[in-house]
């Protein structure tokens, strides 16, 4: 899901837009060769043991990640799929963040929410 949801400078690909080196079947066909920020990526998925099986990216259509830059907890969606952080197990997830005192985000393309403790959320720039 990385592969697609996420935009990336270095290989000048857009969000939502499968990588061409993406293959179904054996994954990235230039792994040993991939970008320094493929190498460097890991989402909340692969390394929080607390998140549950049904908000696995593929699942939820969302990517959950903290922004090495402003420290947010991002929700980042498939632009196809904007509305997905708002699905009830993935919404629960993120007011869970919120009330842990994380400045939570969801993201879909150049739009973006902020998600607050108390259930609210708000467009965010
Ligand atoms: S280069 Fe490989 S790891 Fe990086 S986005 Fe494309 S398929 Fe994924």
């Amino acid at each position: 899901m990385c592969c697609q949801i996420l935009d990336i400078d270095e290989l000048d690909k857009k969000a939502g837009v499968l990588c061409k080196n993406c293959t179904a079947t054996n994954g990235c066909k230039i792994y040993n060769k991939r970008p320094q920020v493929c190498r460097d990526f890991e989402c909340e998925w692969l390394t929080e043991r607390d998140i549950a099986a049904p908000l696995k990216p593929d699942r939820t259509g969302t990517i959950f990640m903290i922004d090495p830059d402003t420290d947010q907890y991002q929700a980042v969606t498939d632009p196809k799929r904007p509305q997905a952080w708002r699905h009830p197990l993935v919404f629960k997830h993120l007011i869970a963040k919120a009330k842990e005192g994380h400045v939570v985000v969801a993201k879909s393309g150049l739009m973006s929410w902020r998600v607050y403790p108390t259930g609210e959320t708000a467009p965010w720039v």
